[in-house]
Order: C-alpha cells, then sequence, then structure tokens
C-alpha cells in the first residue's frame, strides 16, 4: 500500500529505521549509563534522555522490585476507576512539595500530558499562543483543540507581546517548551512569565520535560529563573528523561488538577502507570533532591562538551543545555559525519526533517559520562572533520 511512499522516503535519504539495543549478558556489569550496544557492537551512548544517569540506577530498580511485593505488576484500570495505588498518591504530593505548587497530577508519557490538557485548558473561544518550535506532542495537542491557534516567533518575546495585545476579550494560552528539544536552546521564561502576568485571563503552560532533572538544581525552569508557581502557570515535566523512569506531571494549582482530572481524556480514557514504575520515580525524585552533586557533575560535562566540540571547528545551535545540536550540513553529510562517529565508537544520530528543518547530529550529555568519555566524543568529532577535507 505505501511502497511508493517508502521508496520516496528512500530516495531522499529521510527512511528511518527502528535500532534497538542489546541487553548486557551473562557475567557482565549491571546495565550501563553511557554504553549502548547495537548488532553486538558497544558503542558511548551520546543519545539519550537520560540526563542524570538514573534509568540504570540500581536505587530506582529495587524500588520497582520492593513495590512489586505491595502491588499488582498492572494497573488494571484508570485512575479513575481506582487503578492508581498509594504510591501514585505519594509520588503526586512528592512532585508537588519538590515543585513548590499546591498540587500535582500523574499522567501516563509527556505525550499524554500534552495532548490530554491543552484541549482541556483551552477551548471553543480561547486562543493559544505557541512557539514554532514547540515539542511535537504540543502540536498535537493543539490541534485537538478547538481554541484558535496564533504560532509565535521562535523566542520572540515582541512578537508574542503584540500577538497577545492583538487578541482581546479571550482567554489565552501561552505554551512554550522551557528547553527546546531539537535545538537546546533555553525559552526566556521570565520574560514569558512578565509578559503572561500582565496580560488578562492568560494561563502559561510550561512544558519542562528537557528541564526536569536538569535546570534550577533539578527543579526545572522555573526555579531556574528564580521564579515562583503561580495560580495561572501549569508546569508540565516528564518522568522518562533525566528522572530516568517513565511518565509525567503537571504540577499546577489545585484548581487546575481538578479540573484536568474530570477533563483530560489523555488521563480519564488510558490506563494508570504501572505501581512498579511509580516506585521508580519515587525513588528518583529522592535522588534528584538530595545529590545535588549529581546535576553539578551534569553540567560540568555539558561545559567539556560544548568546548571540546566547538575547538574541533563545528558549529552548535546553542551551548545553553545538555542537548547540543552540531551543525554539518545538507541531510547527506549529516548522516555520513553520523556514521563516522559511529565508527570511532561514538553514538549520535543524526536528526532529520521532517523531526527537524535543518539536518543536525543531536549530542545529549549525562552526568553518567566520564571525562574520558567526552574527550572520546571530542577526539571522534576532530578525527571526522579532518577527514572529511
Ligand atoms: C520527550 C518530550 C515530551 C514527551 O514526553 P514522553 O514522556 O517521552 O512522552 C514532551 N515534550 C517535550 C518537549 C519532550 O521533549
Amino acid at each position: 500500500m505505501f511502497e511508493h511512499d517508502i521508496d520516496d522516503l528512500k530516495d531522499k535519504g529521510l527512511l528511518r529505521r527502528i535500532l534497538d539495543r542489546q541487553g548486557s549478558g551473562e557475567g557482565e556489569a549491571f546495565p550501563s549509563a553511557t554504553r549502548i550496544k547495537i548488532g553486538d557492537v558497544e558503542y558511548i551512548n551520546f543519545s539519550s534522555n537520560d540526563y542524570l544517569g538514573l534509568a540504570s540506577s540500581p536505587a530506582l530498580a529495587a524500588a520497582a522490585i520492593d513495590s512489586l511485593e505491595k502491588f499488582p505488576f498492572g494497573a488494571g484500570a484508570s485512575r479513575l476507576l481506582s487503578g492508581g495505588t498509594e504510591l501514585h498518591r505519594s509520588l503526586e504530593e512528592k512532585i508537588a512539595s519538590f515543585k513548590g505548587t499546591q498540587s500535582a497530577l500523574l499522567f501516563n508519557s509527556g505525550y499524554h500530558a500534552n495532548i490530554g490538557s491543552i484541549p482541556a485548558l483551552a477551548g471553543e473561544g480561547d486562543v493559544i499562543f505557541s512557539d514554532e518550535l514547540n515539542h511535537a506532542s504540543i502540536i498535537d495537542g493543539c490541534r485537538l483543540s478547538s481554541a484558535r491557534r496564533i504560532i509565535y516567533r521562535h523566542r520572540d518575546m515582541e512578537h508574542l507581546a503584540s500577538l497577545l495585545e492583538s487578541v482581546e476579550g479571550a482567554r489565552k494560552l501561552v505554551i512554550t517548551d522551557t528547553v527546546f528539544s531539537m535545538d537546546g536552546d533555553i525559552a526566556p521564561v521570565d520574560k514569558v512569565v512578565s509578559l503572561c502576568s500582565k496580560s488578562p485571563d492568560t494561563l502559561l503552560f510550561l512544558d519542562d520535560a528537557h528541564g526536569t532533572g536538569v535546570l534550577g538544581n533539578g527543579r526545572g525552569a522555573l526555579a531556574h529563573f528564580n521564579m515562583k508557581p503561580e495560580s495561572w502557570i501549569i508546569q508540565m515535566g516528564t518522568l522518562s528523561k533525566a528522572l530516568g523512569s517513565f511518565g509525567a506531571f503537571i504540577a499546577a494549582s489545585r484548581d487546575i488538577t481538578d479540573w484536568l482530572t474530570n477533563t483530560s481524556r489523555g488521563l480519564i480514557y488510558s490506563t494508570a502507570l504501572p505501581s512498579c514504575v511509580v516506585a521508580a520515580c519515587n525513588a528518583a525524585i529522592d535522588i534528584v533532591e538530595n545529590n545535588a552533586a549529581l546535576t553539578d557533575k551534569l553540567w560540568r560535562n555539558q561545559k567539556r562538551a560544548v568546548a571540546g566540540i566547538k575547538m574541533a571547528g563545528f558549529e552548535i545551535v546553542s551551548d545553553e543545555t545538555p542537548i547540543i545540536a552540531v551543525l554539518v550540513g545538507d541531510i547527506n553529510a549529516t548522516a555520513a559525519l553520523a556514521q563516522e562517529l559511529k565508527q570511532r565508537g561514538i553514538y549520535a544520530p543524526a536528526i532529520r526533517p521532517p523531526t527537524v528543518k535543518n539536518a543536525r547530529i543531536r549530542v545529549t550529555v549525562s552526568a553518567a559520562h566520564t571525562d574520558e568519555d567526552i574527550d572520546a566524543l571530542v577526539s571522534a568529532f576532530k578525527e571526522s572533520n579532518t577527514s572529511e577535507d
């Protein structure tokens, strides 16, 4: 049925395949946070969003195993049909206290949280203002909403201000990624908050998927900008990236979470997270709250990688976060460089259209990388660059 379409993708160099990693074999060490084995070859992994190395933390695994002695593996039903457990409730309380909000509500993934909440927060007669580089799950959430959508230029506060002023008498919802997932730059959250605070009847939705566990000592973008939660600010965060587990949350005022509990279809019509996943999330937040050294290490690695890649002669989109987008040229040049890195033991894949407008190698750095890992990354870039001239 789709043969021609697939051939077309192939011709354009855009056909993607899923590559699954192998597990560690018998007698090998506990799953590594920084190594990935594909097709029997081991690489240093620079493609994961596991920014703190928690995905392979024995503490998370132990919490998950422990929970299975008290609760079933599967939740069996949605939260509203009592699929949740005491662990779900305590995780929500922990997240609310971590984020300094009145309340928090769990979702099955960041994708669910966005497509489930955005239509519940903005509907008929309302207006959504969305950054042009917002994540696909936000775009899909906006598509599912009956609200009018207005796209503002990437991080352009003058544009956002003039658009907000141009709309009167409607409820407004401003939505932005805090860390843009493909460019790695940070939204000017302080300025967005200030604009929203001056605009009547305006809610702000922050997608902190890559800020959670990374910015503001792990507390996210608002904390990074030294700002406090407000009743009109909705902070979405994922448990699947820096927190090393799975799922997502919305931290907000009690009114907002009560409203979402009653109207968010992604929450109401989907089975609750398994308790073992929730138990691991609980352990992850404890670790982030009590180990500032972990986020410090992440940022030290980030600086080492950014400096090295620049020294190797490459242009990067932004040096602000552990997401380092390296611009190499067109799709073919980018794919070729990714292949060269791979031959040098570095796994940092090319990201191509339609995920991004311009192809790039997306390097993500973790606290779990050693100095030697980062240096190997930098050498691989350096060698690939000279071999190209
Ligand atoms: C990854 C991501 C999501 C989706 O989160 P999942 O938990 O992986 O579904 C949402 N928003 C942004 C900005 C992301 O990067």
